[in-house]
């Protein structure tokens, strides 16, 4: 069939070459998240069912794609560095998000029975993927800075928020009203003042979310 005259078409598929000698930052989220923990009823504000899940599927791609060498991960996303010299795929962009991304997100459905035994998954959940390229170790520092950063700005956010919903008796609506336009300090005084709760003391995958590495080990 390689050689027919419909071959011409594939001409029409245009190369997506990553540039050479970059770091690659793969980063995938959970499509519409707020539902699906909604209607699997994940525990608010962190249910460390589906955080461990998540770390489950990325030490999954990690293990067969040696080249990504750190995860970050956070809700329902995880970010993955993969060295500046992969040849993986020929760096072809579509092949690499399209190859992680699905492999990701069977990992998710095929281990969520270890993570969620009484909880039956009730539609297929879906990922997205993106890779955004950095060349210098600076920006792949900060890069990471600034999805841990977003973790803890959503985390302190989420705890006070869910406190006055589940311990102080507000409603959603409420507790966004409540919360509208206060610093961080503040937040912290909510939490302590009202609900007895020192955020420091609050588990550090919350706070910090999960780091994965590879380690070179010496043979
Ligand atoms: P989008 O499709 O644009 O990503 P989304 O609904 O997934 O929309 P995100 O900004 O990605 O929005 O936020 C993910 C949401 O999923 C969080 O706000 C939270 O409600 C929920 N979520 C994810 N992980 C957890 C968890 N471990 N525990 C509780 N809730 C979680
Ligand atoms: P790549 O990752 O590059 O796609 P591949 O092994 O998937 O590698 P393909 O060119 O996509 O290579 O070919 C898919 C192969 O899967 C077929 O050559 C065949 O061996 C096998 N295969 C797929 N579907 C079926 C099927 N329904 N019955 C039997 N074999 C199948
Ligand atoms: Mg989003
Ligand atoms: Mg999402
Ligand atoms: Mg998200
Ligand atoms: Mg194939």
């Amino acid at each position: 069939m390689a050689n027919s005259k419909y071959a011409y078409v594939r001409n029409f598929e245009l190369p997506d070459p990553l540039l050479p000698g970059t770091y690659m930052l793969f980063r995938l989220d959970g499509h519409s998240f707020h539902r699906f923990s909604d209607v699997h009823s994940f525990t608010k504000p962190n249910d460390i069912r589906a955080l461990q899940l998540m770390d489950h599927a990325a030490k999954h791609v990690m293990e067969e794609f040696p080249d990504i060498v750190l995860a970050f991960g956070e809700s329902d996303e995880f970010s993955f560095l993969l060295r500046k010299s992969t040849s993986l795929y020929n760096r072809r962009e579509s092949k690499i998000v399209s190859t992680l991304t699905s492999l990701f997100t069977s990992c998710y459905v095929f281990y969520w029975p270890q993570y969620f035994p009484d909880t039956p998954l009730q539609y297929p959940p879906s990922f997205d993927g993106r890779i955004v390229l950095y060349p210098t170790e600076q920006l792949v520092r900060d890069y990471f800075a600034w999805r841990q950063a977003d973790t803890h700005i959503n985390n302190l956010y989420n705890t006070t928020f869910w406190a006055l919903v589940q311990q102080g008796g507000q409603t959603t609506t409420d507790a966004h009203a409540t919360l509208r336009g206060t610093l961080s300090k503040e937040k912290n005084e909510i939490l302590f003042s009202r609900f007895g709760i020192n955020y420091n003391t609050i588990d550090a995958r919350f706070r910090k979310g999960s780091v994965i590495f590879r380690e070179e080990v010496k043979s």
